[in-house]
């Protein structure tokens, strides 16, 4: 479905407004194609959009939207996350929204993984029950908006040449995020530092298996200005990973290794935070259990997302006050964004000051 047609279905079916009047209780799911603008490449994949799963939750004459991006190493798709969804809407039409926590808690025992697919019907719950109650998701979770971090830009794998082209385009924000874990990490770093001397952050998404690599590669990074360094070795090589640790100096952060508040424990001593995302916890209520366990446990904390919209970005921007560290652009890679939401000035998250995620059709 194209963002017309999208915002065309939740804002404007005469039928659905008939049963908003009427106060009737609806639920709504929809496949989103959101079109990047540029091709994106990791270790993992290659695209030039990617689908998420989009929900609308209906009643009293609120509307709360939520999303999730299914992650394909995890083996999820727009479909599967789409008839997790389906498969729990009797239970979300029947159930009272404002007890949240005992529904989601439902919906964890019912439907086994597809974490996108509840992340995207935790986070409708919560926006309408932020707007239920005439608040911002921030102050219902107790937060100021003006603690939320700077957020980091996201460059893809690609040619020396547009590396350095992307590079000149991230102009606006202070601190980017360089995707390496390919045989190019030296061209791809050299090109970033060719058009700028700021603070980089480096993501390898388990690229390298060998761990004396893993060491040499994150101290010549260390050299080239690089603040931390995400998931250097395959997400089972956690010995090898805490053997890594002991001999370099920047932070080692968890993302493909930590997808549970129960994965944390076991990460403790070999990484030094943890990279949680509304779409591997399965919502904004297990996003945050993740941040308090690995806050408890002495760990530095991130945010991060998969490329989505606003409505998933935007979720994760509400809880961003509580974190060390932010990596929420997935909006910003898009060119069909259904929703206006967070925005990023010169880096920082600015949080919409509305009712619930606080977002507004385009
Ligand atoms: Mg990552």
């Amino acid at each position: 479905m194209n963002r017309r047609s999208f915002v065309g279905a939740v804002a404007a079916a005469p039928f659905a407004g008939a049963l908003r009047a009427a106060g009737a209780t609806t639920l709504e799911t929809h496949i989103v194609r959101l079109n990047l603008r540029h091709t994106w490449t990791t270790t993992m994949s290659s695209s030039e959009y990617r689908d998420t799963l989009h929900v609308a939750y209906t009643r009293d004459g609120l509307t709360g939207h939520g999303e999730g991006a299914p992650i394909v190493r995890y083996k999820e798709d727009a479909q599967s996350a789409r008839k997790a969804a389906e498969s729990v809407r009797d239970l979300l039409l029947a159930a009272d929204p404002l007890q949240f926590s005992k529904v989601m808690a439902e919906v964890f025992r019912r439907v086994d993984g597809e974490w996108a697919g509840k992340a995207a019907i935790d986070i409708a719950l919560m926006d309408w029950v932020g707007q239920k109650l005439g608040i911002p998701l921030y102050t219902y979770f107790g937060l100021d908006p003006k603690d939320t971090p700077l957020t980091t830009f996201s460059i893809g794998i690609d040619t020396p040449e547009i590396t350095r082209q992307k590079t000149r385009e991230a102009a606006e924000y202070p601190i980017l995020k360089v995707k390496v874990g390919l045989s190019t990490d030296e061209p791809t770093i050299e090109a970033v530092r060719s058009v700028t001397r700021k603070p980089l952050r480096v993501d390898a998404n388990e690229g390298w298996k060998d761990k004396e690599e893993a060491v040499r590669k994150i101290n010549w990074l260390e050299k080239q200005g690089v603040e931390f360094i995400e998931q250097p070795m395959p997400a089972d090589m956690i010995e090898e990973t805490r053997w890594v640790r002991s001999r370099v100096h920047i932070p080692v952060i968890a993302d493909e290794a930590c997808r549970h508040a129960s994965d944390i424990p076991k990460l403790r001593d070999a990484f030094d935070g943890v990279n949680v995302k509304l779409d591997k916890a399965g919502g904004v209520l297990a996003a945050y259990r993740m941040i308090e366990v690995a806050k408890a446990m002495g760990m530095k904390t991130m945010l991060g997302c998969m490329v989505s919209s606003s409505v998933s970005v935007t979720a994760a921007a509400h809880l961003s006050p509580l974190v060390d560290y932010a990596d929420l652009d997935g909006n910003l890679l898009i060119a069909n964004d259904p929703f206006h939401g967070v925005r990023v000035e010169k880096g920082k998250l600015i949080l919409p000051n509305r009712p619930g995620l606080g977002l507004t059709p385009i």
